[in-house]
This record gives structure tokens, sequence and C-alpha cells, in this order.
């Protein structure tokens, strides 16, 4: 073996760092590999986790909750993802997860955001990143999406800082190595075999899968070039490595949303979509866990996020589809608007709003708007709207079904009226972007990959507190959650 280590952890991002951070806690030596610079798509993201039950911030700004309301509401959005046993720990560790966050650096602020929005600006760092408010009727609404203090996408500070932690922890880290296969060794799995990028190749990559990543995510053809430009120095300068695991391998290598076959084979209904990641999210760590016999599931899982705000006044519109009918309340959770569209609708939808909602919008858009949500509404109250005297002329103007809008529009507003295209594949709208929540079935208690000694799972990897479905955050808490317990197992493991 080429280098050794009592926990090999595989993906740098939210889920590994997290896990590393624990097993060196412990006392054990952590090696983590990663094909890139590690971050993932962790250091990309908007840094938000979904945390409550009276975390530090929610205290300071006042807002009421308890770990019961928080479990009632995510029961809604988690269903049997997970059991109700684990999500009742999820909610009742929630506060102190957070606090943990801070303890390694990572900060946060009690600014409570006044409307709602899909992001706070850089004014606010609290706010509902949820379907808390629509939900009202199962649990007391209350601000859960804590989002990691730092100008834009939080999320480089929020991986910056974990990084800096496991560093202190000593945690080596391996990056421009890319983990192929696993090693087994009487029955468990022992170890990793992988390729690594030494001199001017490593440096080459390096460069390139940064910009693959982004603005890759925004620019996806160039993304892709720039990625295939990687992955050719990889076969032609990677060189072999074995990295043996005396206790054990965890798994935390992103989703699969850039694997366009695993795409088609279990989400065909989402192409077109925006893919959430970095091209390493290319399923290779969910694979590799099914290649010792681990199970997967919720892979038809996707999160599609429309976001109809911000601007705010926008929540106070009607989404129809191409048949006239209601989609869904306008004021619910990106995601829950974007999966009604393609669930139930084809993929086709509008948001009916008259010209009030539009004047009250248009104001909003410089106090409410980041850069990135800038562009999409103004988009929207312009090139992508269609506007008429009358329902009926709206509708013609639209190729919305006629009837079907006077019915579903009742009283609504007063004309003329606009159709927002907020479509699936509408250009106009903007893309939606997507995400993939299935993965390696795990023990809730353990983080073991069911069936595999020696092996665990964690983050997008694995099947977890997100997998039915996203809320803002939760992706994040659920990466902290299940990599912290991969961890904390892992290093407990008596190993070979
Ligand atoms: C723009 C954007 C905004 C988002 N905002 C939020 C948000 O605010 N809150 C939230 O909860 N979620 C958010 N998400 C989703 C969230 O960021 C991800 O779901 C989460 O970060 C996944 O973490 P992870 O640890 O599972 O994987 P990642 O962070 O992607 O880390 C996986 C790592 O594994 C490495 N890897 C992959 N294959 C291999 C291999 N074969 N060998 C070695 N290494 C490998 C990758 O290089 C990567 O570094 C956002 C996502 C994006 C893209």
């Amino acid at each position: 073996m080429d280098v050794e280590a009592d926990v090999v952890i595989v993906g740098y991002g939210a889920a590994g760092v997290c896990a590393a951070i624990e097993a060196a806690s412990a006392g054990v030596s952590v090696v983590v590999l990663d094909r890139f610079a590690g971050g993932g798509a962790t250091a990309m993201s908007g840094g938000v986790v979904y945390a409550g039950g009276g975390t530090r911030q929610q205290v300071a700004a006042g807002v009421t909750d308890s770990t019961d309301a928080m479990f009632r509401y995510l029961l809604t959005e988690v269903g049997s993802a997970v059991s109700k046993e684990t999500l009742r720990r999820f909610c009742d560790d929630s506060a102190k997860m957070l606090a943990w966050l801070e303890d390694q650096g990572v900060p946060f602020e009690a600014s409570l955001c006044p409307y709602k929005t899909s992001y706070p600006s850089n004014k606010y760092y609290l706010y509902h990143s949820g379907s808390e408010i629509v939900r009202s009727e199962v649990a007391p609404p209350a601000a859960r999406g804590h989002r990691a203090k730092g100008t834009g996408t939080s999320g480089k500070v929020f991986f910056a800082r974990l990084a800096e932690s496991a560093r202190r922890h000593g945690v080596r880290v391996l990056t421009q190595t890319d983990a192929r296969e696993l090693i087994m060794s009487d029955d468990r799995v022992a170890g990793v075999r992988c390729r690594v990028l030494r001199g001017w190749p490593r440096a080459v990559h390096r460069v390139l899968s940064r910009y693959a990543a982004k603005p890759g995510l925004y620019v996806p053809k160039i993304g892709r070039k720039l990625h295939a430009m990687a992955a050719a120095l990889e076969r032609r300068f990677g060189r072999p490595l074995e990295v043996r695991a005396r206790r054990g391998v965890v798994i935390s290598a992103g989703g699969f949303v850039n694997n366009r076959e695993m795409m088609r084979l279990y989400a065909p209904g989402y192409r077109g979509g925006l893919p959430l990641g970095t091209p390493g999210d290319d399923g290779r760590g969910i694979e590799l866990g099914a290649s010792v016999g681990g199970r997967v599931a919720r892979m038809d899982n996707v999160s599609a996020w429309r976001f109809i705000t911000p601007p705010s006044a926008l929540q106070k519109g009607i989404l129809v589809g191409a048949n006239g009918r209601g989609v869904c309340d306008a004021r619910l959770y990106g995601a829950a608007i974007g999966d009604a569209i393609v669930r139930d609708h084809g993929g086709r939808a509008w948001l009916l709003v008259d010209d009030d909602i539009v004047r009250e919008a248009r104001a909003q858009i410089p106090v409410e708007t980041l850069w990135f949500q800038r562009l999409t509404a103004l988009n929207r109250l312009g090139r992508g709207r269609v506007r008429g005297a009358t329902l009926d002329e709206v509708a013609a103007r639209a190729g919305v079904d006629a009837a079907g809008l006077r019915d579903t529009a009742g009283s609504f507003g007063k004309p003329p009226y606009s159709l927002i295209d907020v479509s699936f594949r509408s250009r106009k709208a903007g893309p939606t972007p997507i995400l993939t929540l299935g993965g390696l079935v795990v023990d809730e208690d353990t983080g073991q990959v069911v069936g595999v000694p020696g092996l665990y799972a964690a983050g997008r990897s694995a099947v977890g507190v997100c997998s039915e479905s996203y809320v803002s955050g939760l992706s994040l808490a659920d990466c902290v959650f299940s990599g912290r317990r991969a961890g904390q197992h892992v290093a407990k493991e008596s190993g070979c």
C-alpha cells in the first residue's frame, strides 16, 4: 500500500469534512481523497443550513421555535426518507449541530429577513427557507434557514472554515486523487484504489477543474468542455495509488446530477434542468458502494428549484398549468413548486398576476435581490410575461386553456392580467436548477452502508433526511448530520 490511515474518506465536501473532523476528534488518523481540489458543491452553495428548535441565532432574533414544531413541519417534507426516530434525533440535535458548526469557526448571524425569498440579500442571514408559513396548520412557522455569514453565495465561507478546522485536527487531504475502486479484504472494505496526478498535469488539472465547476455551473457547455480536458489529463497522466483504511472508508462523493446516463435511467422527466453540482457529481461514489453490494434508493427523487420569489410580491399570484388549472400555492418553497410543475403538469406552468402585483414586484427588485436573482426577476417581469385586457385574451396569448384559467382565477385581481412563463424548460423564466436526492442505503444509527462491513456513506452519496424533498438548507444540514455520524462510527470500528 502507498498510503495508510485508520479512516479513509472519499470526497471533501460538507459531508466529507464533517466526517473527517469527527473521526480525527476521536483520535484516529484520517486521510481524505478528492478528485479535484475539495469543496465540491458545498463550496459553491448558498451556505444555508436548516436548523431550529431554539438555535442561538433564533433566540437572539426573537424567533420562537421548538424541536417539536420543527419535527412536525419536517415530517411533511421528509416523509419516510428516514425513520421518525432519526428525524426526531435530527431535530433534537439541531441547535447543538449549529453550535458545533460555530465551534469549528463557521459564522452565523441573527439578522432576520423580513420578507419571503429564495435567498436573502447580504443584509440578512436568518430566514424562512422552506414552506413553513404555508404549512402553519401543521406547526407554528419559524425561520430556520441559517445562512453562513459571508457576502454572495456563502458556501465558500462555510466550507473554508470547516476545512481549516479539519487541518487543525490533523486531517490529511490528498487532492487531484480520483477514487476508482474499493479494495476488499475478508469481505470488508479495506481501502481505495485511486489515480493521482503529480507535477504540471496536477497544476493544470486544478485550474481546469476549478473553472469547470464555476462558472461551468452557469455556462454548462463551457463547463463540460473544461471538464473533458481535465478528464483527459487524468487518463493520460494519472498514476495508480492504493490507500489502505485500517478501520473503514466513508463515501461522501456527492450525487449524480452530472451523469447523463444515470439521469436518463432514473429521472428522465428532469432532463433539461440545470445540474446543480460539480463535474464530481457523476455518481461515482454511489457506484463504488453499489459495486461491493450496497443498495441504492430514492434515485428517482430529484429536487427541481422553480423559485417564484424574490421579488416577494409574486407569491400573491396564482400558478396555473397549460389546462388553466391551479398547480400549487405560489408561496410554497421553490422545490415544491418545481416538483408540482414537473410531476403533475408536464413541466409547463404560468404565474397569473395583475398590474398591481407587477408594479409592487418591480419596486422590490433593487432591495430584495442579489445579482443572480435580479436578472431572472427582470426577465420574468419583462420578456417572460404576456399581457391581456381579459383572462381570455391573456390565456390565448400564453397558450393556456381559457375556460380552465377563468375557473381557477375566480375573482382574482383586476384586469389587465399577465401570465409569466415559469415552465420547467422555459428559457425566458431562466433555467430550473436540479439536484439528485437518492443514494446508498445506510444504517440510520451509524451511517454504515447496509450489508457492507467497513463502508460508510454520507451527504448526497447516501439516502438521508432530504432524500424525499429538499427545502433550502436541508442538504447541508443532512451532510453535517450524516457526515458527523459516519465519522464518529467509522472511528470506532475494530478494523482489519
Ligand atoms: C449553487 C448551489 C447552491 C446550493 N445552495 C444550498 C444551500 O444553501 N443549502 C443547502 O442545504 N444545499 C445547497 N445546495 C446543495 C448542496 O450544496 C449539496 O447538496 C451539498 O453541498 C452536497 O454535499 P456533499 O458533501 O454530499 O458533496 P460535495 O460537496 O459535492 O462534495 C463531494 C466531493 O467529492 C469529490 N468526488 C467526487 N467523485 C470523487 C472520486 N471519484 N474520488 C474522489 N473524490 C470525488 C468531489 O470532487 C467533491 O469535492 C446548493 C448547491 C449548489 C450547486
